[in-house]
């Protein structure tokens, strides 16, 4: 298995720490709004980055942090006039379920910052006792200059006289400065903790590395995150972790590229930062904006648009309707498919490389394409082999096969039925109930019926 390592800029092959097994460190939301687009393919991409090394044979210990103290989540509890729980558990469930539409599976781990405070304070003291830490009037600050490697992971070059300190958790990209690990209460702060150096709450990228080591250990086989986490945040994860260990923290960072809006970085001052629900409602599934994003390299910025998605989603339905037929005819057995099959290209082998060069998604794609056009091969082994690559590309198809199965064999639901059906339940999770309805209707139009059960929806044709 090869690996794009950001920190040595190459792709490199992948040695596990023990044999047979791999640990892998998401850096999660700041739950303090919903999830933008751009976040869930970042998300997508660590589902896709486990799903493959799971389908490889590896046990897989996949760890996700919930960022549920900091500046950002501090300001909107107290615009929201909650508490911070309140604010941050409410967006919590917002993502999880976003991360459920998107057939994400969720880690093993998601941990929360504000559980591993103690952890936190311990690896501040240790960094403390190093004197790697110092005192100010209003926290405790990593000092960078102690630090030789600094900025080695985001290639910034440090300049010796930098010394300056920052009261804030953002500062501005390509200027290296010490950095908060614990901030101490200032009037009116009611978020705070006891520490041994007074009291306060921990600065932001301190959590990722008091988590990360409690949960994987003092080196981490894989760290990823966006490619906006590269600096600050990250560079400062090494920094904290390695000045307390003396050892490497992580073999494998990996990054995801960007995403931008109509060729447009997404802001909230442009009216640009979608959510999954603005797509919903444009009658995009999440699973097609999911087979969307698959057709794009997680090294590769993208550009989302409502059109791009669409047309995504068309081939999205055409793959389904494929599916579904390969799935729903009855085998043929006879010498001349038997014959043809065993000319036919070896799927699985050229599967297993493409997801395992750097994790080659719009490969995987295009060769499933490539199956489903190949009349060497026979539908049943077509429907067979198609499930199997979905334990990687996550698309649902058993569920969809499911569904289509359970109304009749001789008749499956066509797939834009299904998108339609999706797009409801999406509404309905999101409490747009008008939206909801009008899908309802839609679908009642197109002559069928459909009823939700235990949390689950029937399609049901009238
Ligand atoms: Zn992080």
């Amino acid at each position: 298995m090869k690996i794009y390592n950001t920190l040595t800029g190459k792709k490199e092959d992948f040695q596990p720490i023990k044999k047979g097994a791999v640990g892998i460190y998401n850096c999660g939301p700041t739950v303090y709004d919903m999830a933008h687009i751009g976040n869930l393919r970042t998300s997508v991409m660590y589902d896709m980055v486990r799903r493959v090394f799971e389908y490889e044979g590896y046990a897989v210990t996949q760890v996700m942090n919930i960022t549920d103290v900091d500046d950002k989540t501090i300001k909107r509890s107290r615009e929201e006039k909650k508490s911070l729980q309140e604010v941050t558990r409410h967006y919590e469930d917002l993502f999880l379920a976003d991360l459920h539409s998107l057939n994400i599976l969720i880690p093993h781990k998601v941990l929360r910052a504000t559980d591993h405070i103690k952890e936190m304070i311990d690896m501040t003291a240790a960094l403390l006792e190093k004197g790697i830490a110092y005192p100010t009037a209003d926290g405790i600050y990593f000092s960078i200059g102690m630090f030789p490697g600094y900025g080695k992971l985001a290639n910034i070059k440090l300049d010796a006289e930098v010394r300056e300190r920052v009261a804030k958790d953002e500062y501005e990209k390509e200027n290296p400065r010490d950095f908060a690990l614990w901030k101490f209460t200032e009037k009116g702060d009611e978020v705070a903790w006891d520490s041994p150096f007074g009291k306060g709450r921990p600065g932001w990228s301190i959590e990722c590395s008091a988590m990360a080591m409690k949960a994987l250990g003092e080196t981490v086989d894989i760290h990823t995150g966006g490619s906006d986490l590269l600096f600050p945040h990250h560079t400062n994860e090494i920094a904290q972790s390695e000045a307390v260990t003396g050892k490497k923290f992580v073999n494998y960072w990996m990054h995801g590229a960007f995403m931008n809006v109509n060729d447009e970085k997404m802001a909230k001052s442009k009216g640009n930062f979608l959510k999954l629900a603005d797509i919903v409602k444009a009658d995009i599934s999440p699973l097609a904006f999911r087979y969307w994003l698959l057709t794009s390299h997680y090294h590769s910025p993208v550009n989302f648009s409502f059109e791009a998605v669409k047309a995504g989603q068309n081939a999205f339905i055409r793959l389904i309707e494929a599916f579904i037929d390969f799935s729903t005819v009855p085998a043929i057995h006879d010498d001349h498919h038997h014959h043809a099959h065993l000319e036919s290209v070896d799927y699985k082998v050229e599967f297993n490389n493409v997801i395992n060069d750097d994790f080659n998604m719009p490969e995987a794609v295009a060769l499933v394409w490539k199956l489903i056009k190949d009349p060497a091969v026979e539908p049943m082994d077509k429907s067979a082999m198609l499930m199997d690559f979905d334990k990687v590309l996550g698309l649902g198809l058993a569920g969809i096969l499911a569904m289509a199965k359970s109304e009749t064999l001789s008749e499956p639901i066509a797939p834009e039925i299904i998108a339609l059906a999706e797009a409801r339940e999406e509404a309905r999770k999101n409490k747009e109930w008008e939206k909801a309805d009008a899908l309802r209707k839609e679908l009642e139009e197109r002559g069928y019926e459909v009823k939700d059960v235990e949390g689950e929806y029937r399609l049901k044709k009238k």
